[in-house]
Order: structure tokens, then sequence, then C-alpha cells
């Protein structure tokens, strides 16, 4: 790629155009800041940029600074670029802690102040993976590229109107614009490329000048409410998992499985907790020490070992009590393998959640060296890391077909894992031996669990932050959560069921008061209306809901969310377009649409949404037409694709909605009969 700094040279006089310039946290020049020790920092971002480039990426970032202040930070600047691979401008970064607040602490309309506390939740050191550089998880995914964006942000977030959009480009404020008071309060879009660059490499370089973000899923829709947001959908995936697998019944646990995965990182922790809350036993091999602690810290790990020897041992003793157990391996997961493929201790799932999504770029760690030594050759030698990537995904492979060979089953976790397999070199991995087109060889957990058993009915990851910070209300919406849920349903409303009950006690909070729940498109609208009525009778304080946008209508991605959509249309991204879109047209507080959620630049297109409950009756006419939507929109997607259970759940909402809508309904072919007509 080419860049000209010539063009976007302007002759406008400066000292005009600082008129304009009206954050008043910007033009001062805030004292250089230190780091406190003990918070995770991101690699180096390896990016090679041209002098040209150079000088680009410092005159954008330099964009957001006072002219008499370049000499100072623009050194800096250079500095950060070199180490770094990115400007994040600490100088910026406010002093000390960053955390959300109860709502009443931040300035501005309530709507603004209660997306305030997101955003500083999704920065807080106890939160987020890499606080300084605005990574909230995933590796990458950041709440905006830089702390003059979060600065900006604020302080159109604290003066913006009851009806006024700030709209965000990749975490640059374009501005505050009129709109009304239906109107999203913010709308939001990161790393949206033009096809013919819409891959990894080019958003790296864009990255790098500072002109594009990966927003993740939550983290650049600033709803992430730490680990607990996965936790539910991992445990529902486990148990599911042990029944359609392993055959265990719906009203039993998952007492004496034995589950194998790694990380213990921002999401793949919730492995940890939710096997031990499933009643299995795990073990996640994790190659950073300091996760580890995190984990262990927060007591979602009750046993830490780097002795094959002694996990093996702690393995069979709980296997035989069938007692519940997280166990952390500090060490590679591809070692951890082949000594139980050695020692043939079974192991009845198996899974993997290294972040392969960004598998060259630190997310995955290759067997045979330690977590700092890979960090290190990234830096200094990023040609032979990724080959040592490629050699260790391929003994990974070998491993496990052997470990499946005799009876293990193994799905892919939505981590890019089989893909990078693939990309490695090993052919084979592909269902037609080429390429991903035709899937691959195993399951990955959306086409035989998350899939059919949740996405197609409309559940999803549902979540609500209570804005006051105040236990008790959480405790009030878990109740409340709680006696709308019918366990006689379903399955899958008694594990919710079970669920809600048991959230308080395990003791899965980090940072705001929060939590999951998975829901339907009905429970949704349900849950949100009582919650808006518990807040306009002044039960509790505002909440925001919102969802991760791993969910039925909310993401496009033919690896994962959308794997079991068998039309053809995979590899489409209408629908999560017209989610974005829909949420936009409801009038969500905040609308986002990010690209490459979960699976990498260029490999998804997901959208999702926060809206405030104030009480009103307004919020109320958004629930209805909005939440509602964003479910059934993702129903009819699904069930015009011939999935049996979303049709399913298209009929019966039809038949309820009868004066409100309708989701259009196939006419489903006879498969037989096609087959002999073109044969
Ligand atoms: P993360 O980067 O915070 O955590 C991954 C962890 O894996 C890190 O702690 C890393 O040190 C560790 N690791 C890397 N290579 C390793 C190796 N060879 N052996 C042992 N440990 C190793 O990322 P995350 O937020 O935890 O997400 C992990 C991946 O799972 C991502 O690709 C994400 O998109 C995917 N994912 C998770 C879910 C879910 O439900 N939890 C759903 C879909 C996708």
């Amino acid at each position: 790629m080419f860049f000209d700094v010539a063009v976007i040279s302007t002759t406008l006089n400066q000292r005009e155009r600082e008129k304009f310039m009206t954050h008043p946290m910007l033009k001062q020049l805030p004292g250089k800041k230190s780091f406190q020790s003990g918070i995770r920092r991101a690699p180096k971002r390896n990016v090679e940029l041209t002098s040209e480039e150079k000088r680009l990426a410092l005159k954008n970032a330099l964009r957001y600074i006072p002219v008499e202040h370049h000499g100072i930070v623009a050194p800096e600047f250079l500095e950060e670029l070199e180490t770094m691979g990115r400007i994040y401008g600490y100088r910026y970064r406010p002093e000390g802690k960053i955390w959300g607040k109860p709502i009443d602490q931040y300035p501005g309309i309530l709507e603004a102040r209660a997306l305030q506390v997101n955003v500083d939740n999704n920065l807080d050191f106890e939160v987020a993976l890499y606080p300084y550089e605005l990574v909230t998880y995933g590796e990458t995914g950041q709440v905006c590229q830089n702390w003059m964006q979060y600065l900006m942000i604020m302080d159109y977030l604290g003066k913006m109107t009851e009806e006024q959009t700030l709209v965000i480009a990749s975490g640059h404020p374009y501005g505050l614009f009129k709109s009304h008071r239906m109107a999203p309060r913010v709308v939001s879009t990161n790393a949206a490329l033009v096809g013919n660059w819409d891959d990894a490499d080019s958003f790296n370089k864009l990255a790098a000048l500072g002109v594009s973000n990966y927003g993740q899923m939550t983290a650049g829709g600033w709803i992430y409410i730490g680990p607990q947001g996965i936790v539910h959908g991992t445990y529902l995936t486990l148990l599911n998992a042990g029944r359609l697998y392993l055959g265990i019944p719906e009203d039993e646990n998952l007492a004496g499985v034995v589950f194998v995965s790694s990380g213990l990182g921002g999401m793949s922790s919730a492995q940890a907790k939710a096997i031990e809350i499933a009643g299995g036993v795990g073990v996640i091999a994790e190659v950073d020490e300091s996760r580890i602690k995190t984990r262990l810290d927060q007591r979602w790990i009750s046993l830490v070992s780097d002795d094959l020897e002694q996990i093996a041992v702690w393995i069979e003793e709980y296997r035989t009590k069938k007692e519940p157990i997280s166990i952390a391996y500090h060490g590679n997961v591809v070692t951890l393998l082949q000594f139980l493929h050695v020692k043939n201790i079974r192991i009845d799932l198996l899974s993997d959640q290294t972040s392969c999504h960004v598998v060259y770029e630190g997310g995955y760690t290759p067997a045979g060296i330690g977590f700092d030594e890979g960090r290190e050759l990234i830096q200094s030698d990023l040609k032979r890391f990724k080959s040592l990537v490629n050699e260790s995904l391929t003994m990974h492979y070998e491993v496990i077909k052997s470990l499946v060979e005799r009876g293990t089953r193994f799905f892919d976790y939505g981590n890019s894992f089989m893909a990078s397999v693939l990309d490695a070199g090993v052919k084979e991995i592909a269902r037609n031996g080429f390429d991903v087109s035709g899937g691959f060889i195993w399951p990955s957990y959306v086409e035989d669990l998350m899939g059919p058993i949740c996405f197609d009915k409309g559940f999803g990851p549902y979540r609500w932050v209570c804005s006051s910070r105040k236990d008790s209300d959480l405790e009030k919406t878990d109740q409340a959560a709680l006696e709308l849920i019918d366990p006689s349903l379903s399955s899958l409303h008694r594990d919710n069921y079970q669920w809600i009950k048991n959230a308080g006690a395990n003791d899965l909070v980090v940072g705001t008061k929060c939590r999951i729940l998975y829901s339907d498109e009905k429970g949704r609208v349900e849950l949100a209306l009582k919650f808006n009525e518990m807040v306009r009778n002044g039960e509790v304080g505002p909440i925001v809901i919102g969802r991760d946008h791993h969910d039925t209508m909310g993401t496009d991605s033919p690896l994962r969310e959308t794997a079991n959509i068998y039309d053809g249309s995979r590899f489409t991204a209408d629908m999560a377009e017209h989610n974005f879109a829909g949420n936009v047209r409801h009038g969500m507080t905040l609308a986002v649409r990010s690209n490459g959620g979960g699976v990498g630049v260029g490999r998804a297109v997901n959208c999702g949404y926060a809206l405030v409950l104030d009480g009103s009756k307004r919020v109320d006419t958004i629930i209805m037409m909005g939440v509602s939507f964003d479910v059934a929109g993702g129903i009819a997607r699904r069930s015009w694709a011939g999935n049996s259970n979303a049709l399913e759940t298209a009929m019966e909402w039809n038949c309820d909605n009868t004066l409100r809508g309708e989701i259009s309904i196939p006419h489903l072919a006879d498969d037989e009969y096609l087959k002999k007509l073109v044969s």
C-alpha cells in the first residue's frame, strides 16, 4: 500500500483551525505517565512501515494534539510506534485506576452517563487484558485506538444532548450530530474495510497508521463484562457436548467427565469456571503464568502445576471421585496432549481456545518455547516465529487426530483453530482436502451445539449492567429473571433457570455489577420490560442491556456463528448488516458494527447494541421493536436456510405476532426428488 503524506497537508491557517478544536482535556499537555507494575502489557504489534508511512502515522496521531505541543509529543509518539508498533498516546491516559464508577459520578445526560460507565469498565485493570493499550480482550480487541480518542469520546458523551448522536469510526469520533430523541446516542463502526483490502495484513497496516480499530465483539461495543460474559455460553456448550457426544442424560451433569483445553485468557478462562459449574473435571493448559495467577486469585481454577505427572494423578483422582475441579497446567497445550496420549489417559471432551484468530501475532505460543521467548521471537525474528507456529499447529493436529481415533470427542471452539491448522499446511483438516468451503473434518461448537440448540431457537448471550454498581440491584434483577423463567418448558429453560439461580453463589462478577443470561426473543423482551419497570418504580438504578455479538442475528461468520447455515449463504453478511440497520432504526442507545470479531479481520461481520433502561415508556417502545427484531431477524435468516429448529421458532413467532409482523417461511423441496432430477 502506498500513502502520500503531501495529500493530507493543508494550507489553512493553524490559528484559525485551533479555534474550532474544543476538547479541553486535549488542549492541556498532561504529564508523562508511568506504568503500574504487574499490569499486563500488549506485545509490540509487528508491522513494517516505510519512513513515509511512519510520518503519516505520526501526522495522524498529532491531529488530536495542539501544534504547540508537537515538539514534545511527536518524539514520544515515534518511540511508541517503534517500540509498540502503535501510537497509544500513553501521556493522555488519565492517571491511576480507571473503573466503571457508579453512574451518578459521571457528567451528562443519563444515557451517555451509562455508556461512560461501560467504557471505563472495559478499561479497568481487573477487566481488561492490556488496559494501558486499551485492549479489553481477545489479544487485540480495543475500546478505541488511543487515549486521545478516549478523552474525546468521554468529553462528547459528557456534553451531548438527548437529541444528538455521537458518530464514531474505528474509535475516532467524527463528532456530535443533531438527531432526535428516538435515535441512538452513539453509532459506531470498527475496522470497516473495503472488500479488496479486507484482510489481516491490510488491517494491521491501517491500525499502525492509526486509522482502523479492531473492536472484537464487545470491546469496540463497550459491553464486555469480564469473562462471566462467556461462562454461561461455555457452560451450555459443555453440558450439551456431554449430552450429544457422550450420551449424558438431560437431567444429569458432567460428573466424572474429563475435559481438556487451553487458554486462561479473557474468554477462554470461562472454560475453567464452566466445567466446574457443570460438575466435570477440567484441565486447561496456559503458557502465561500471569493469567494463571489472575484466575487463581479469582478462584476460577483450584489446582495448578507445571508437572505433568501431577496433572495425571489429579485427573484420575477427580474422575474417580466424580468431583468437579478445574486444574491449570502451566505449559503448552501440545505438550500436555502429547503426554496424556503417551500415558493413555482418557480425555472425554477436547477443545482449544488459544487466540488462533491472531495466530502469528502472539495469539498462539508454539510448542518448545515459553511464553516470554515467543514474545521476544515475534520482535526479533517473525519469520522463524511463524514457522514454529506452523510446526506446532501440525503437531497439535496430529495428537488430536490420534486422541480422536481412541474415542476422544474434539470440537473447535470458534477460535479459528482448524482454519489456522489448514493455513499451516495441513490440508487433510479440510473436508474437501484443500479449502474451507466444505467445512472441516471435526465439528465446530456452533455446527453441532450452539447453532441448533441455541441460535436457531433465538437463545443468545443477553446481558445487563447495573450502572449503580450496587450489589442489591444485581440481586434484585437476578431474582426478577428467575421468576420469569419456566424451567418446565425445555432443557434449555431448565439449564438457564439453574444458571441464574446459582449465579450469585458462583461469584462471577468482575468490574461493574452485571449478569449474563441466555434467553430467546420472548424472554429477552419480557426481561427488558420487567427491568425497565423496576427502574421506573425506583426499585433499581438505571440498567444497560446488551449482548455479545456471538448470537442469533449479531454475526455473520462462516466458520463460527453461521457455520450451521447450509443453503450456501454462509459466506454472505446481509444478516449482520441488517442487524446493524435494525439497531439504528429502532433507536438502541448504541449501535455498533465491527469486522472480524472472534475470528479475525475479513472473516466475520458482527454487530451489537446497548440500550439504557431509564424507566421511560419511550424505552418500552424500543424494547418491543428493537430487542425483538434483534433476534427475530436472525430467526428469519436461519429458518429460510432450512434449519429445522429455526423453522419451528419462526412459525411460532408468526402465530404470536399476527398483528405485528410476519417472517417469510420457505417451501422445502424434497432432496431425494432433486437428486434424481439432477442425476
Ligand atoms: P486470550 O488471548 O485472552 O487468551 C488465549 C490464551 O491462550 C492466552 O492466555 C495465551 O497465553 C494462551 N495460549 C496461547 N497459546 C497457547 C498454547 N500453545 N498453549 C497454552 N496456552 C496458550 O483470548 P480469549 O479472549 O481467551 O479468546 C480465546 C479464543 O477463543 C479467541 O480466538 C476467541 O475468539 C475464541 N472464542 C472463544 C469463545 C468462548 O465462548 N469462550 C467463543 C468463540 C471464540
